[in-house]
């Protein structure tokens, strides 16, 4: 794959580029060419103290200059609103701390387990419904992937495991390559599914080994990217895409539905639009997950299903998400009707 270029000249692998994230708001600012008053500063570096900022240099670079609005600047930028009250919303919206048996090992519902690989990510998304989930006690050690190899073994009724996060591209090729080889000699596993954001913000990181390693599984990949607005999408993205469709990987994207960010059926239409040209196909649209501070990302249900309709009306019924949301303790994600 062609390395990214940035515009500072520098080019970069994947490594480099997750070790060489922007983490002060200062310098995102600045790149976004956003100026900001003190008082303001002050509350963005206490949302930071919560949840650090973590942004690569190459998504900042799509950001529109000047534009304080920019859908990709909001979905990173740490912001004021974040230090509201918010009643109705919860460290742990998911109820996931309680579907927890081992460290690392999720269990909701009944066909497949999620496995939280790495508890870093390559971006920081201000709304995430996992910014408080204590992955420092969810680390996954030598000790529990052997739990967790044993407890998905021991488990017939699961078919597929997904490997979530943070997110499980962060990790090395090595970890990757050792777990799938771990999970390879269980029959009744069919599918493995990466839930990733990485693919869209470092596509570097889809390298040859890995490709490599996808190409070489008995079971069935998936890769669930994640993309809310179509300024996300750059050719690096197009060519990740058609490495792993050649490597006989499949492509879904879910989306968060996000207050000003893609919560409007012409952005929603264009993403679909340009997703599959990438050989990506629609799969969720999530209403935001109700963690604390996220309340200024909301949109009501009601709105929601209007754009939905609307996006039923552009496009064709396969180019459109399944609009869901999540229920702690309910046995899948629900339909929103
Ligand atoms: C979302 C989720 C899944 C996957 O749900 P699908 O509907 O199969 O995509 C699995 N486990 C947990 C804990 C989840 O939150
Ligand atoms: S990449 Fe996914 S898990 Fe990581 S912060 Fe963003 S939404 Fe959360």
């Amino acid at each position: 794959m062609i390395p990214y270029v940035s515009l500072s000249g520098q080019t970069n692998d994947w490594q480099s580029q997750l070790s060489n994230l922007i983490t002060d708001p200062k310098e995102l600012l600045a790149i976004a060419e956003i100026p900001t008053d003190s008082r303001e500063y002050h509350a963005i570096e206490q949302a930071c103290a919560d949840f650090q900022l973590r942004v690569p240099r190459a998504f900042a670079d799509k950001i529109e200059k000047g534009n304080a609005n920019d859908p990709l600047l909001l979905q990173v930028l740490p912001s004021a609103q974040e230090l509201l009250a918010s009643p109705g919303y919860s460290t742990d919206p998911l109820g996931e701390e309680a579907a927890n048996p081992i460290p690392g090992l999720i269990h909701k519902y009944e066909s497949r387990v999620l496995v939280t690989l790495s508890g870093q990510c390559a971006i920081n998304c201000r709304y995430c419904f996992r910014r408080h989930f204590p992955y420092a006690e969810n680390r996954l050690t030598r000790d529990h992937l052997q739990e967790i190899t044993a407890y998905v073994a021991n488990n017939t009724a699961l078919n597929e495991v997904i490997l979530s996060g943070g997110d499980p591209l962060s990790v090395s090729n090595t970890q990757i390559r050792r777990f799938l080889s771990e999970l390879a000699s269980i029959q009744h596993i069919t599918r493995i599914r990466f839930h990733t954001r990485l693919p869209v913000v470092i596509p570097e990181r889809i390298d040859q080994t890995l490709l490599d390693t996808f190409s070489n599984s008995r079971q069935k990949i998936i890769i669930v990217v994640h993309t809310n607005h179509p300024n996300e999408l750059d050719e690096r993205f197009d060519r990740a895409m058609a490495q792993l469709t050649n490597n006989r990987v499949t492509l879904l994207n879910q989306t968060v539905l996000l207050k000003n960010i893609n919560d409007n059926p012409e952005t929603l239409t264009k993403l679909s639009e340009r997703l599959f040209s990438a050989g990506v196909m629609p799969y969720y649209l999530h209403l935001l997950d109700k963690v604390v501070g996220a309340t200024h990302f909301e949109i009501p249900e009601h709105d929601a299903i209007g754009l939905h309709r609307a996006l039923q009306t552009q496009l064709p019924g396969f180019l459109v998400p399944k609009l869901v949301r999540e229920i702690a303790g309910k046995s899948s994600k629900t339909w929103v009707y």
